[in-house]
């Protein structure tokens, strides 16, 4: 059998490495016009910053890929003819393949901005966006970052390590409105402004303004106002790539649509990560989930598939991580902006650091756990993953707080405290009880 898989991201990289695995004796060539090597795309800020080198972002190096028989063919695929089974490719000589996976990853979104194609202007997904980004961003004084999601506070953050003024539009009327609570939401917008970024709540871009050069000069807002800048980060999310589905049979709508085993409409041809949309995903589940772990999850379970072991693609609880700055975040499960009917929320917060729990909850006798989000504290996410999978009471939960706790020394000071605030706010429920955290000399008996 010979896989040919475009894209080398996360998801192109996992599935050749199962497939590895299950197949010995397969043929695997892994197609990337990006870099000639996979590299750890959430790690692109840190290049900007200084704080690794590129060698850094690599997780294996050269020898790896020759030791597994790994094929890397650094070039762009232009053309997919699926009757003759063949990738065409800009350099070199076609492709012709058994099965084919498209892991073809995103790009930046944009919506049509007047101005949008003025240099200075960009999103950043790619090694070249941040290359570029270094280059546009050498003399600049003041910057304008539109999207207040994760991408749009790194750029904030990026920018801010190297001196520049960055106000970030953001269009809710809290910071994330459309996935944060207020509370969380508060949290991370102190935590911008301590670190000095302008951020501007219930506003949009309405039009970018360019100098005599083509260059960026200023955007004007959907209220009018009008901020010089000389760069423009574009933070309102990313599109699947799905371009090379053109004239294939392929069926695609946002993304390329496949079905639980992650395959799409042609026989022999498969998509995972980004580039990917399912047709008919669990309730509560998004069609297309552009992370690090579920590229991954997806890369490893379509390999099964494509070697005749047909997997469906279940990814379990809902788990996200991310850092405002300083700020911790990590989600599990769902936490919506608001409490839907029949659901409830346990907020806890520190009175003076930027700490903060919630526990979101069935709002019946069962108190089962629906979602947990952490600012400022690290849980564990075996220990998240199991209560939610087994729907653990709330009471529960709190009582064995520190089990999921990944800082003991830190956060246990703060488990009295979270489960005294709750007792306080239920004084019709039999008072939880925190668990006692065992001693040094009973975590030792227990190895
Ligand atoms: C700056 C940034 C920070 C992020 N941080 C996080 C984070 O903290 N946590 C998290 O979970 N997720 C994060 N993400 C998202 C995460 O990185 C992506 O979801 C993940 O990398 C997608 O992997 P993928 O394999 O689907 O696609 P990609 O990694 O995008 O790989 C696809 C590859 O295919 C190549 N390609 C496309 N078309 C062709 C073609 N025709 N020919 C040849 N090659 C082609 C592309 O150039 C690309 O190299 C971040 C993303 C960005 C941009």
């Amino acid at each position: 059998m010979h896989l040919v898989i475009i894209g080398n991201g996360i998801a192109g990289v996992s599935c050749a490495q199962t497939v590895r695995r299950l197949r010995p004796e397969a043929r695997i060539t892994l197609v990337s016009a990006e870099s000639a090597y996979h590299f750890s795309r959430p790690a692109l800020m840190y290049l900007y910053m200084g704080h690794l080198r590129w060698p850094d972002v690599l997780p294996f190096e050269a020898w790896y890929w020759r030791e597994n028989r790994l094929e890397l063919v650094h070039d762009r695929a232009t053309r997919l003819d699926a009757a003759a089974r063949t990738v065409h490719l800009a350099a070199g000589p076609p492709l012709a393949y058994d099965a084919l996976l498209l892991a073809t990853g995103a790009r930046t979104q944009y919506y049509d901005w007047p101005g949008q194609h003025l240099r200075g202007v960009q999103g950043l997904v790619s090694k070249a966006d941040v290359e570029l980004m270094a280059d546009l961003t050498r003399d600049v004084r003041e910057a304008v970052v539109v999207g207040g999601g994760l991408i749009g506070v790194e750029m904030a953050e990026m920018l801010r390590t190297r001196g520049l003024g960055v106000t970030l539009l953001v269009r809710d009327r809290h910071y994330w409105g459309s996935v944060l609570p207020p509370e969380e939401a508060a949290l991370v917008d102190a935590q911008l402004r301590r670190h000095g970024v302008r951020v501007q709540y219930g506003t949009e871009l309405a039009e970018v303004l360019g100098d005599a050069s083509g260059r960026v000069r200023a955007v004007r807002t959907s209220g009018g106002q009008e901020l010089p800048c000389q760069w423009l980060g574009v933070a309102t999310g990313v599109v699947p790539n799905v371009g090379l589905t053109a004239d294939t049979g392929i069926e695609t709508d946002r993304g390329i649509l496949v079905d639980e085993y992650l395959r799409t409409s042609v026989p022999g041809i498969f998509a995972a990560g980004d580039c990917a949309q399912r047709r008919s995903p669990p309730p509560g589940e998004a069609a297309i989930e552009p992370l690090w772990y579920t590229g991954r999850m997806q890369g490893e379970t379509v390999a099964h598939t494509i070697c005749g072991q047909p997997t469906a693609y279940q990814r379990g609880p809902w788990f996200n991580s991310a850092k405002f700055f300083d700020l911790e975040y990590q989600t599990y499960g769902q936490v919506p902006a608001r409490p839907a009917d029949g659901e409830a929320s346990f907020w806890w917060q520190h009175p003076t650091a930027a700490l903060g729990l919630r526990l979101h909850y069935r709002a019946d006798a069962s108190r089962a756990l629906l979602g947990v989000n952490a600012l400022g504290l690290r849980l564990r996410h075996d220990v998240c993953d199991q209560w939610l999978r087994r729907a653990a009471p709330v009471p529960e939960v709190l009582a064995q707080l520190g089990a999921a706790n990944f800082d003991p020394e830190f956060f246990a000071q703060h488990e009295p405290a979270i489960v005294a605030a709750y007792n306080a706010g239920h004084p019709d429920e039999p008072a939880v009880v925190l668990r006692r955290r065992r001693g040094l000399l009973g975590r030792l008996l227990s190895v």
